[in-house]
C-alpha cells in the first residue's frame, strides 16, 4: 500500500510562514492498494490539492472511496472543493459514522447550502453514494476494512485498512480514555496491563500494524487544560502503539498554534520517550507530501475484528436510559446530553430506587454513578450481573475517581464503559451511543 499525507493540521486550516513544512491543511491522507484502489482517511482542506492531483492522474473515470472519522469541520471542509465530485463519470462513496439526529448526507449537504456554498450537493455531476458505517469489517475495493468507535466528543471511528498483506491503521480524532493510567501500567508489546477496557480495545485495534497514524494534537504539558477535547499527546500514542507491537507510527492532526519549530522540538521528544519506554517503533511527525510504502508482513490481519454493524440510526430513537446518581446537577446534564439523541431518559438518585426502576421500567442502558450514599454504583452492578434478566445489560459507570483499582473493579463487575467525571453533553452522548451500537443490534 501507498500512502500519502494531504492535509495534516487539525482543528482549522493554518497557512503561512511558520507552518511551511508540516503543512496547514487539515486533516487527508491517501492510501492506494496495490491493485489501485484509492482510499481517501478525512476530507479536510488538503482533499482539494489531492483531487487535482487525482484528475490528473486519471486515465478514465474515477472510483474512490473516502473514509470520514467523524463530520467535525476539519475533516469535511475539503468536500465541496474535490474536483473529482465535479466530473460526470467518477464515482465517489463517502463513509462515516452514522451521527444522531441527520444522516451522513444531511450533514455533507449542510455546509453546501447556499447560504455557505454556490452549488447544491444534488447538482454535483459525478455519481455520489452514502455508506454509514458501524463498527466491524467490511469488505470494500478488494480490501478489508475495519472500524471501530474512538474516544472524541462526537461520533468517530478510526480504520484500519488491510490489503497486499499489510495494514494501516488511522486514528484521529482521539483521546485517551484514562490517560493517567497508561504510562505506568503498560509494557512493550503487551496491552494486558492497560487499566481501562477502552484503551486495551484501541491498542488490540492496532496490533502489528505496519503503520499507524495517529492524533497527537497536545504535548503532555498542553493536555490537562485540554481534557475532553478529544485529542492525544504524543506520550499516549507512543505508549499504545509500542504495546500493540507497531512498526512505524506517524502522528498527526496538529496544532494550529504550533508552528514547525515546535513540531520539530516535539518529533524529537516523542522519539526519545519512545527509547525511554523500552518500544521498538519508527516516529515521525507527518507533513503535507509525506510519502510512504507499507510493505507486506506476517502478521498484518486482524483476526478477532467483529463482523459488521451497519449503522441504524431510526433503530436507536426512543431507547430508554436510566441515569443514576445522587447528585441532581449530574443527573440534568445525563439527560441533557441523552434527550437530545432521541432517547427517553428516566432518573433515579439511589440504588434501591434504580433496582427498583429496573424491575418495573426495563431500560435499555444504564448510566450509573459509582459513589452513592447506602449503595454504591458496584454493588448495583453486582447485583445486575447476578440476575439473567439484566446480566448483559449495558451499564456506563459514572466516577469521578480516575484511578486504577476502581477503573479495573468496574470492569472485572461486568461495566460496559467507564466514564470520567467531569464529563460534557457531547462526550457522554457519543460513549453511551457506542455503547448501543456496538456489537451489533440490541437484544432486547
Ligand atoms: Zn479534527
Ligand atoms: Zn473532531
Amino acid at each position: 500500500m501507498r500512502i500519502r499525507f494531504w492535509g495534516t493540521r487539525g482543528s482549522i486550516a493554518t497557512p503561512g510562514p511558520g507552518t511551511i513544512h508540516f503543512g496547514g491543511n487539515t486533516s487527508c491522507v491517501e492510501v492506494t492498494t496495490d491493485a489501485g484502489a484509492c482510499f481517501i482517511l478525512d476530507c479536510g482542506t488538503g482533499a482539494r490539492a489531492l483531487g487535482g492531483a487525482l484528475m490528473a492522474r486519471a486515465r478514465g473515470p474515477l472510483s474512490v472511496t473516502i473514509l470520514l472519522s467523524h463530520t467535525h469541520w476539519d475533516h469535511i471542509q475539503g468536500f465541496p472543493f474535490f474536483v473529482p465530485l465535479f466530473v460526470p463519470g467518477n464515482r465517489i462513496t463517502v463513509c462515516g459514522p452514522e451521527g444522531s439526529a441527520r444522516s451522513l448526507r444531511e450533514v455533507l449537504s449542510g455546509q453546501m447550502e447556499f447560504t455557505y456554498f454556490p452549488v447544491d450537493i444534488s447538482q454535483l455531476p459525478a455519481t455520489l453514494t452514502f455508506q454509514e458505517l458501524g463498527e466491524g469489517t467490511h469488505e470494500m475495493g478488494g480490501a478489508r476494512i475495519l472500524a471501530q468507535y474512538l474516544h472524541h466528543p462526537a461520533m468517530t471511528l478510526g480504520y484500519r485498512i488491510e490489503a497486499d498483506g499489510a495494514s494501516v491503521v488511522y486514528l484521529c480524532d482521539h483521546e485517551p480514555f484514562a490517560e493517567t493510567l497508561s504510562h505506568e501500567s503498560v509494557a512493550p508489546g503487551d496491552d494486558a496491563g492497560l487499566a481501562h477496557e477502552g484503551d486495551r480495545r484501541h491498542a488490540r485495534f492496532m496490533a502489528d500494524a505496519g503503520l499507524v497514524i495517529h492524533d497527537a494534537q497536545y504535548t503532555p504539558e498542553e493536555y490537562p487544560a485540554k481534557k475532553n477535547w478529544g485529542h492525544s499527546t504524543y506520550e499516549y500514542a507512543v505508549d499504545m502503539a509500542g504495546a500493540a507491537r507497531v512498526r512505524q507510527l506517524v502522528l498527526t492532526h496538529h496544532d494550529p498554534a504550533h508552528d514547525d519549530h515546535f513540531i520539530e522540538d516535539v518529533e524529537k521528544r516523542a522519539r526519545r520517550y519512545a527509547t525511554q519506554r523500552g518500544h521498538d517503533v519508527e516516529i515521525c511527525f507527518a507533513f503535507e507530501g509525506l510519502e510512504m510504502t507499507v510493505a507486506a508482513h506476517a502478521v498484518e490481519h486482524l483476526a478477532d475484528a467483529p463482523p459488521a454493524a451497519q449503522a441504524d440510526r431510526q433503530a436507536l430513537v426512543g431507547i430508554r436510559i436510566l441515569v443514576v446518581d445522587d447528585d441532581p446537577d449530574i443527573r440534568t446534564l445525563a439527560k441533557r446530553a441523552l434527550s437530545q439523541d432521541g432517547h427517553i431518559v428516566l432518573e433515579a438518585s439511589t440504588g434501591r430506587e434504580a433496582l427498583a426502576l429496573i424491575d418495573a421500567e426495563a431500560p435499555d442502558l444504564l448510566v450509573l454513578d459509582l459513589l452513592m450514599p447506602e449503595q454504591g454504583g458496584l454493588e448495583v452492578l453486582e447485583i445486575l450481573r447476578s440476575r439473567p434478566a439484566t446480566a448483559a445489560l449495558p451499564v456506563v459507570l459514572l466516577t469521578a475517581m480516575d484511578d486504577e483499582a476502581s477503573t479495573r473493579a468496574g470492569f472485572e463487575l461486568g461495566a460496559t464503559d467507564y466514564v470520567t467525571k467531569p464529563f460534557t453533553i457531547p462526550q457522554l452522548a457519543a460513549r453511551v451511543r457506542a455503547c448501543l451500537t456496538r456489537g451489533g443490534p440490541r437484544t432486547t
